[in-house]
């Protein structure tokens, strides 16, 4: 694949999340590219992905995206905000835990492992989301990523 795939972390961190639920992704009525970039995460482990704060290949054809901003809200931290603004609250932190920074060019297998071993505690990483839907999260994502670095690499972790 030679596209330039770019990724927000905790995009990929809710695309391993997913998998770990049993979720299909598939097309959504905003346009965005979930599905498309899901289907490459699952089948190309190797595929390597340009970390983001900014708009990333799964924004790109949704229809909130205006001027390479996110124009949508979220009620994620318990009030309505901006969401471009909610998400990069939440991937400075992943960037910070992970030793990442915006720019550096990872594979997802790789980020998946890093994310194993350094993520930490989610209570505290989405510090201002309900305990209750952290908790599910957390059980999502660790089978996701268990079940992710399994199933590419046998016997490793
Ligand atoms: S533009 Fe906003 S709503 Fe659309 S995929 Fe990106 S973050 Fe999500």
């Amino acid at each position: 694949m030679t596209e330039l795939l770019r990724i927000k972390p905790h995009h990929l961190l809710d695309i391993i999340r997913d998998f770990g639920a049993g979720v299909v992704h598939q097309p959504h009525p905003y346009g965005h590219a979930v599905h498309r970039i899901a289907r490459i995460v699952k089948e190309h482990p190797e595929t390597v992905f340009e970390l983001t704060a900014g708009a990333d290949s799964i924004c790109a054809p949704c229809r909130n995206l205006v001027e390479s901003r996110c124009t949508d809200t979220t009620t994620s931290p318990g009030r309505e905000v901006s969401k471009e603004s909610w998400n990069r609250t939440i991937d400075g932190r992943i960037f910070e835990r992970l030793g990442l920074a915006e720019g550096e060019k990872i594979s997802a297998l790789e980020f998946c492992r890093l994310a194993s071993l350094r993520l930490g505690d989610l209570f505290t990483l989405y510090a201002e989301v309900e305990q209750s839907k952290t908790s599910l999260r957390r059980e999502n994502l660790e089978r996701g990523l268990k079940e992710y670095l399994e199933r590419a690499n046998p016997g490793k972790r």
